[in-house]
């Protein structure tokens, strides 16, 4: 009885914790399927229909990463067309005032800040892409 209140209480507190993974989220560690994506946790040889929904994950994972990729492009480009009109302008290669220059150079980093925070959304994606890959590759190897 106190072993399960102290269980319990783990559980809480995120312990006792494993991560699924095909979906990677975190479930309970004695769980036999994932309540996310309802992945069999148990310990056997993948089948068939595991190892085409693993490829279905990696394709779709593939997929999503393009995705952010594609988000992200006009972010890096305005950015860098900002940051270049002020250092042209901090160079008096083109004639600008102090405020547009400080505007420039401001909103170029805010779009290059939107960048970085966009590219953890896609190195996600990648990551998950090599775990599945991994995961078939660990997998079948010992068949
Ligand atoms: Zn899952």
């Amino acid at each position: 009885m106190a072993d399960e209140k102290g269980n319990e209480q783990r559980q809480k507190l995120g312990l006792n914790m494993q991560k699924c993974p095909l979906c990677d989220k975190k479930i309970p560690e004695d769980a036999k399927f994932c309540p996310q994506c309802g992945w069999d946790l148990t310990d056997h040889e993948l089948t068939a229909p595991q190892i085409a929904r693993i490829q279905e994950e990696i394709v779709d994972a593939r997929f999503r990463y393009m995705h952010w990729h594609v988000v992200m492009v006009p972010f890096l480009t305005l950015s860098a067309v900002c940051i270049l009109v002020y250092t042209f302008a901090a160079f008096e290669v083109i004639p600008a005032t102090w405020d547009f220059m400080r505007f420039m150079l401001y909103i170029g980093l805010v779009f290059l800040y939107i960048w970085i925070a966009l590219s953890f959304f896609r190195d996600r994606q990648k990551k998950k892409q090599d775990r599945l890959k991994m995961m078939l590759s660990h997998r079948q190897s010992s068949q």
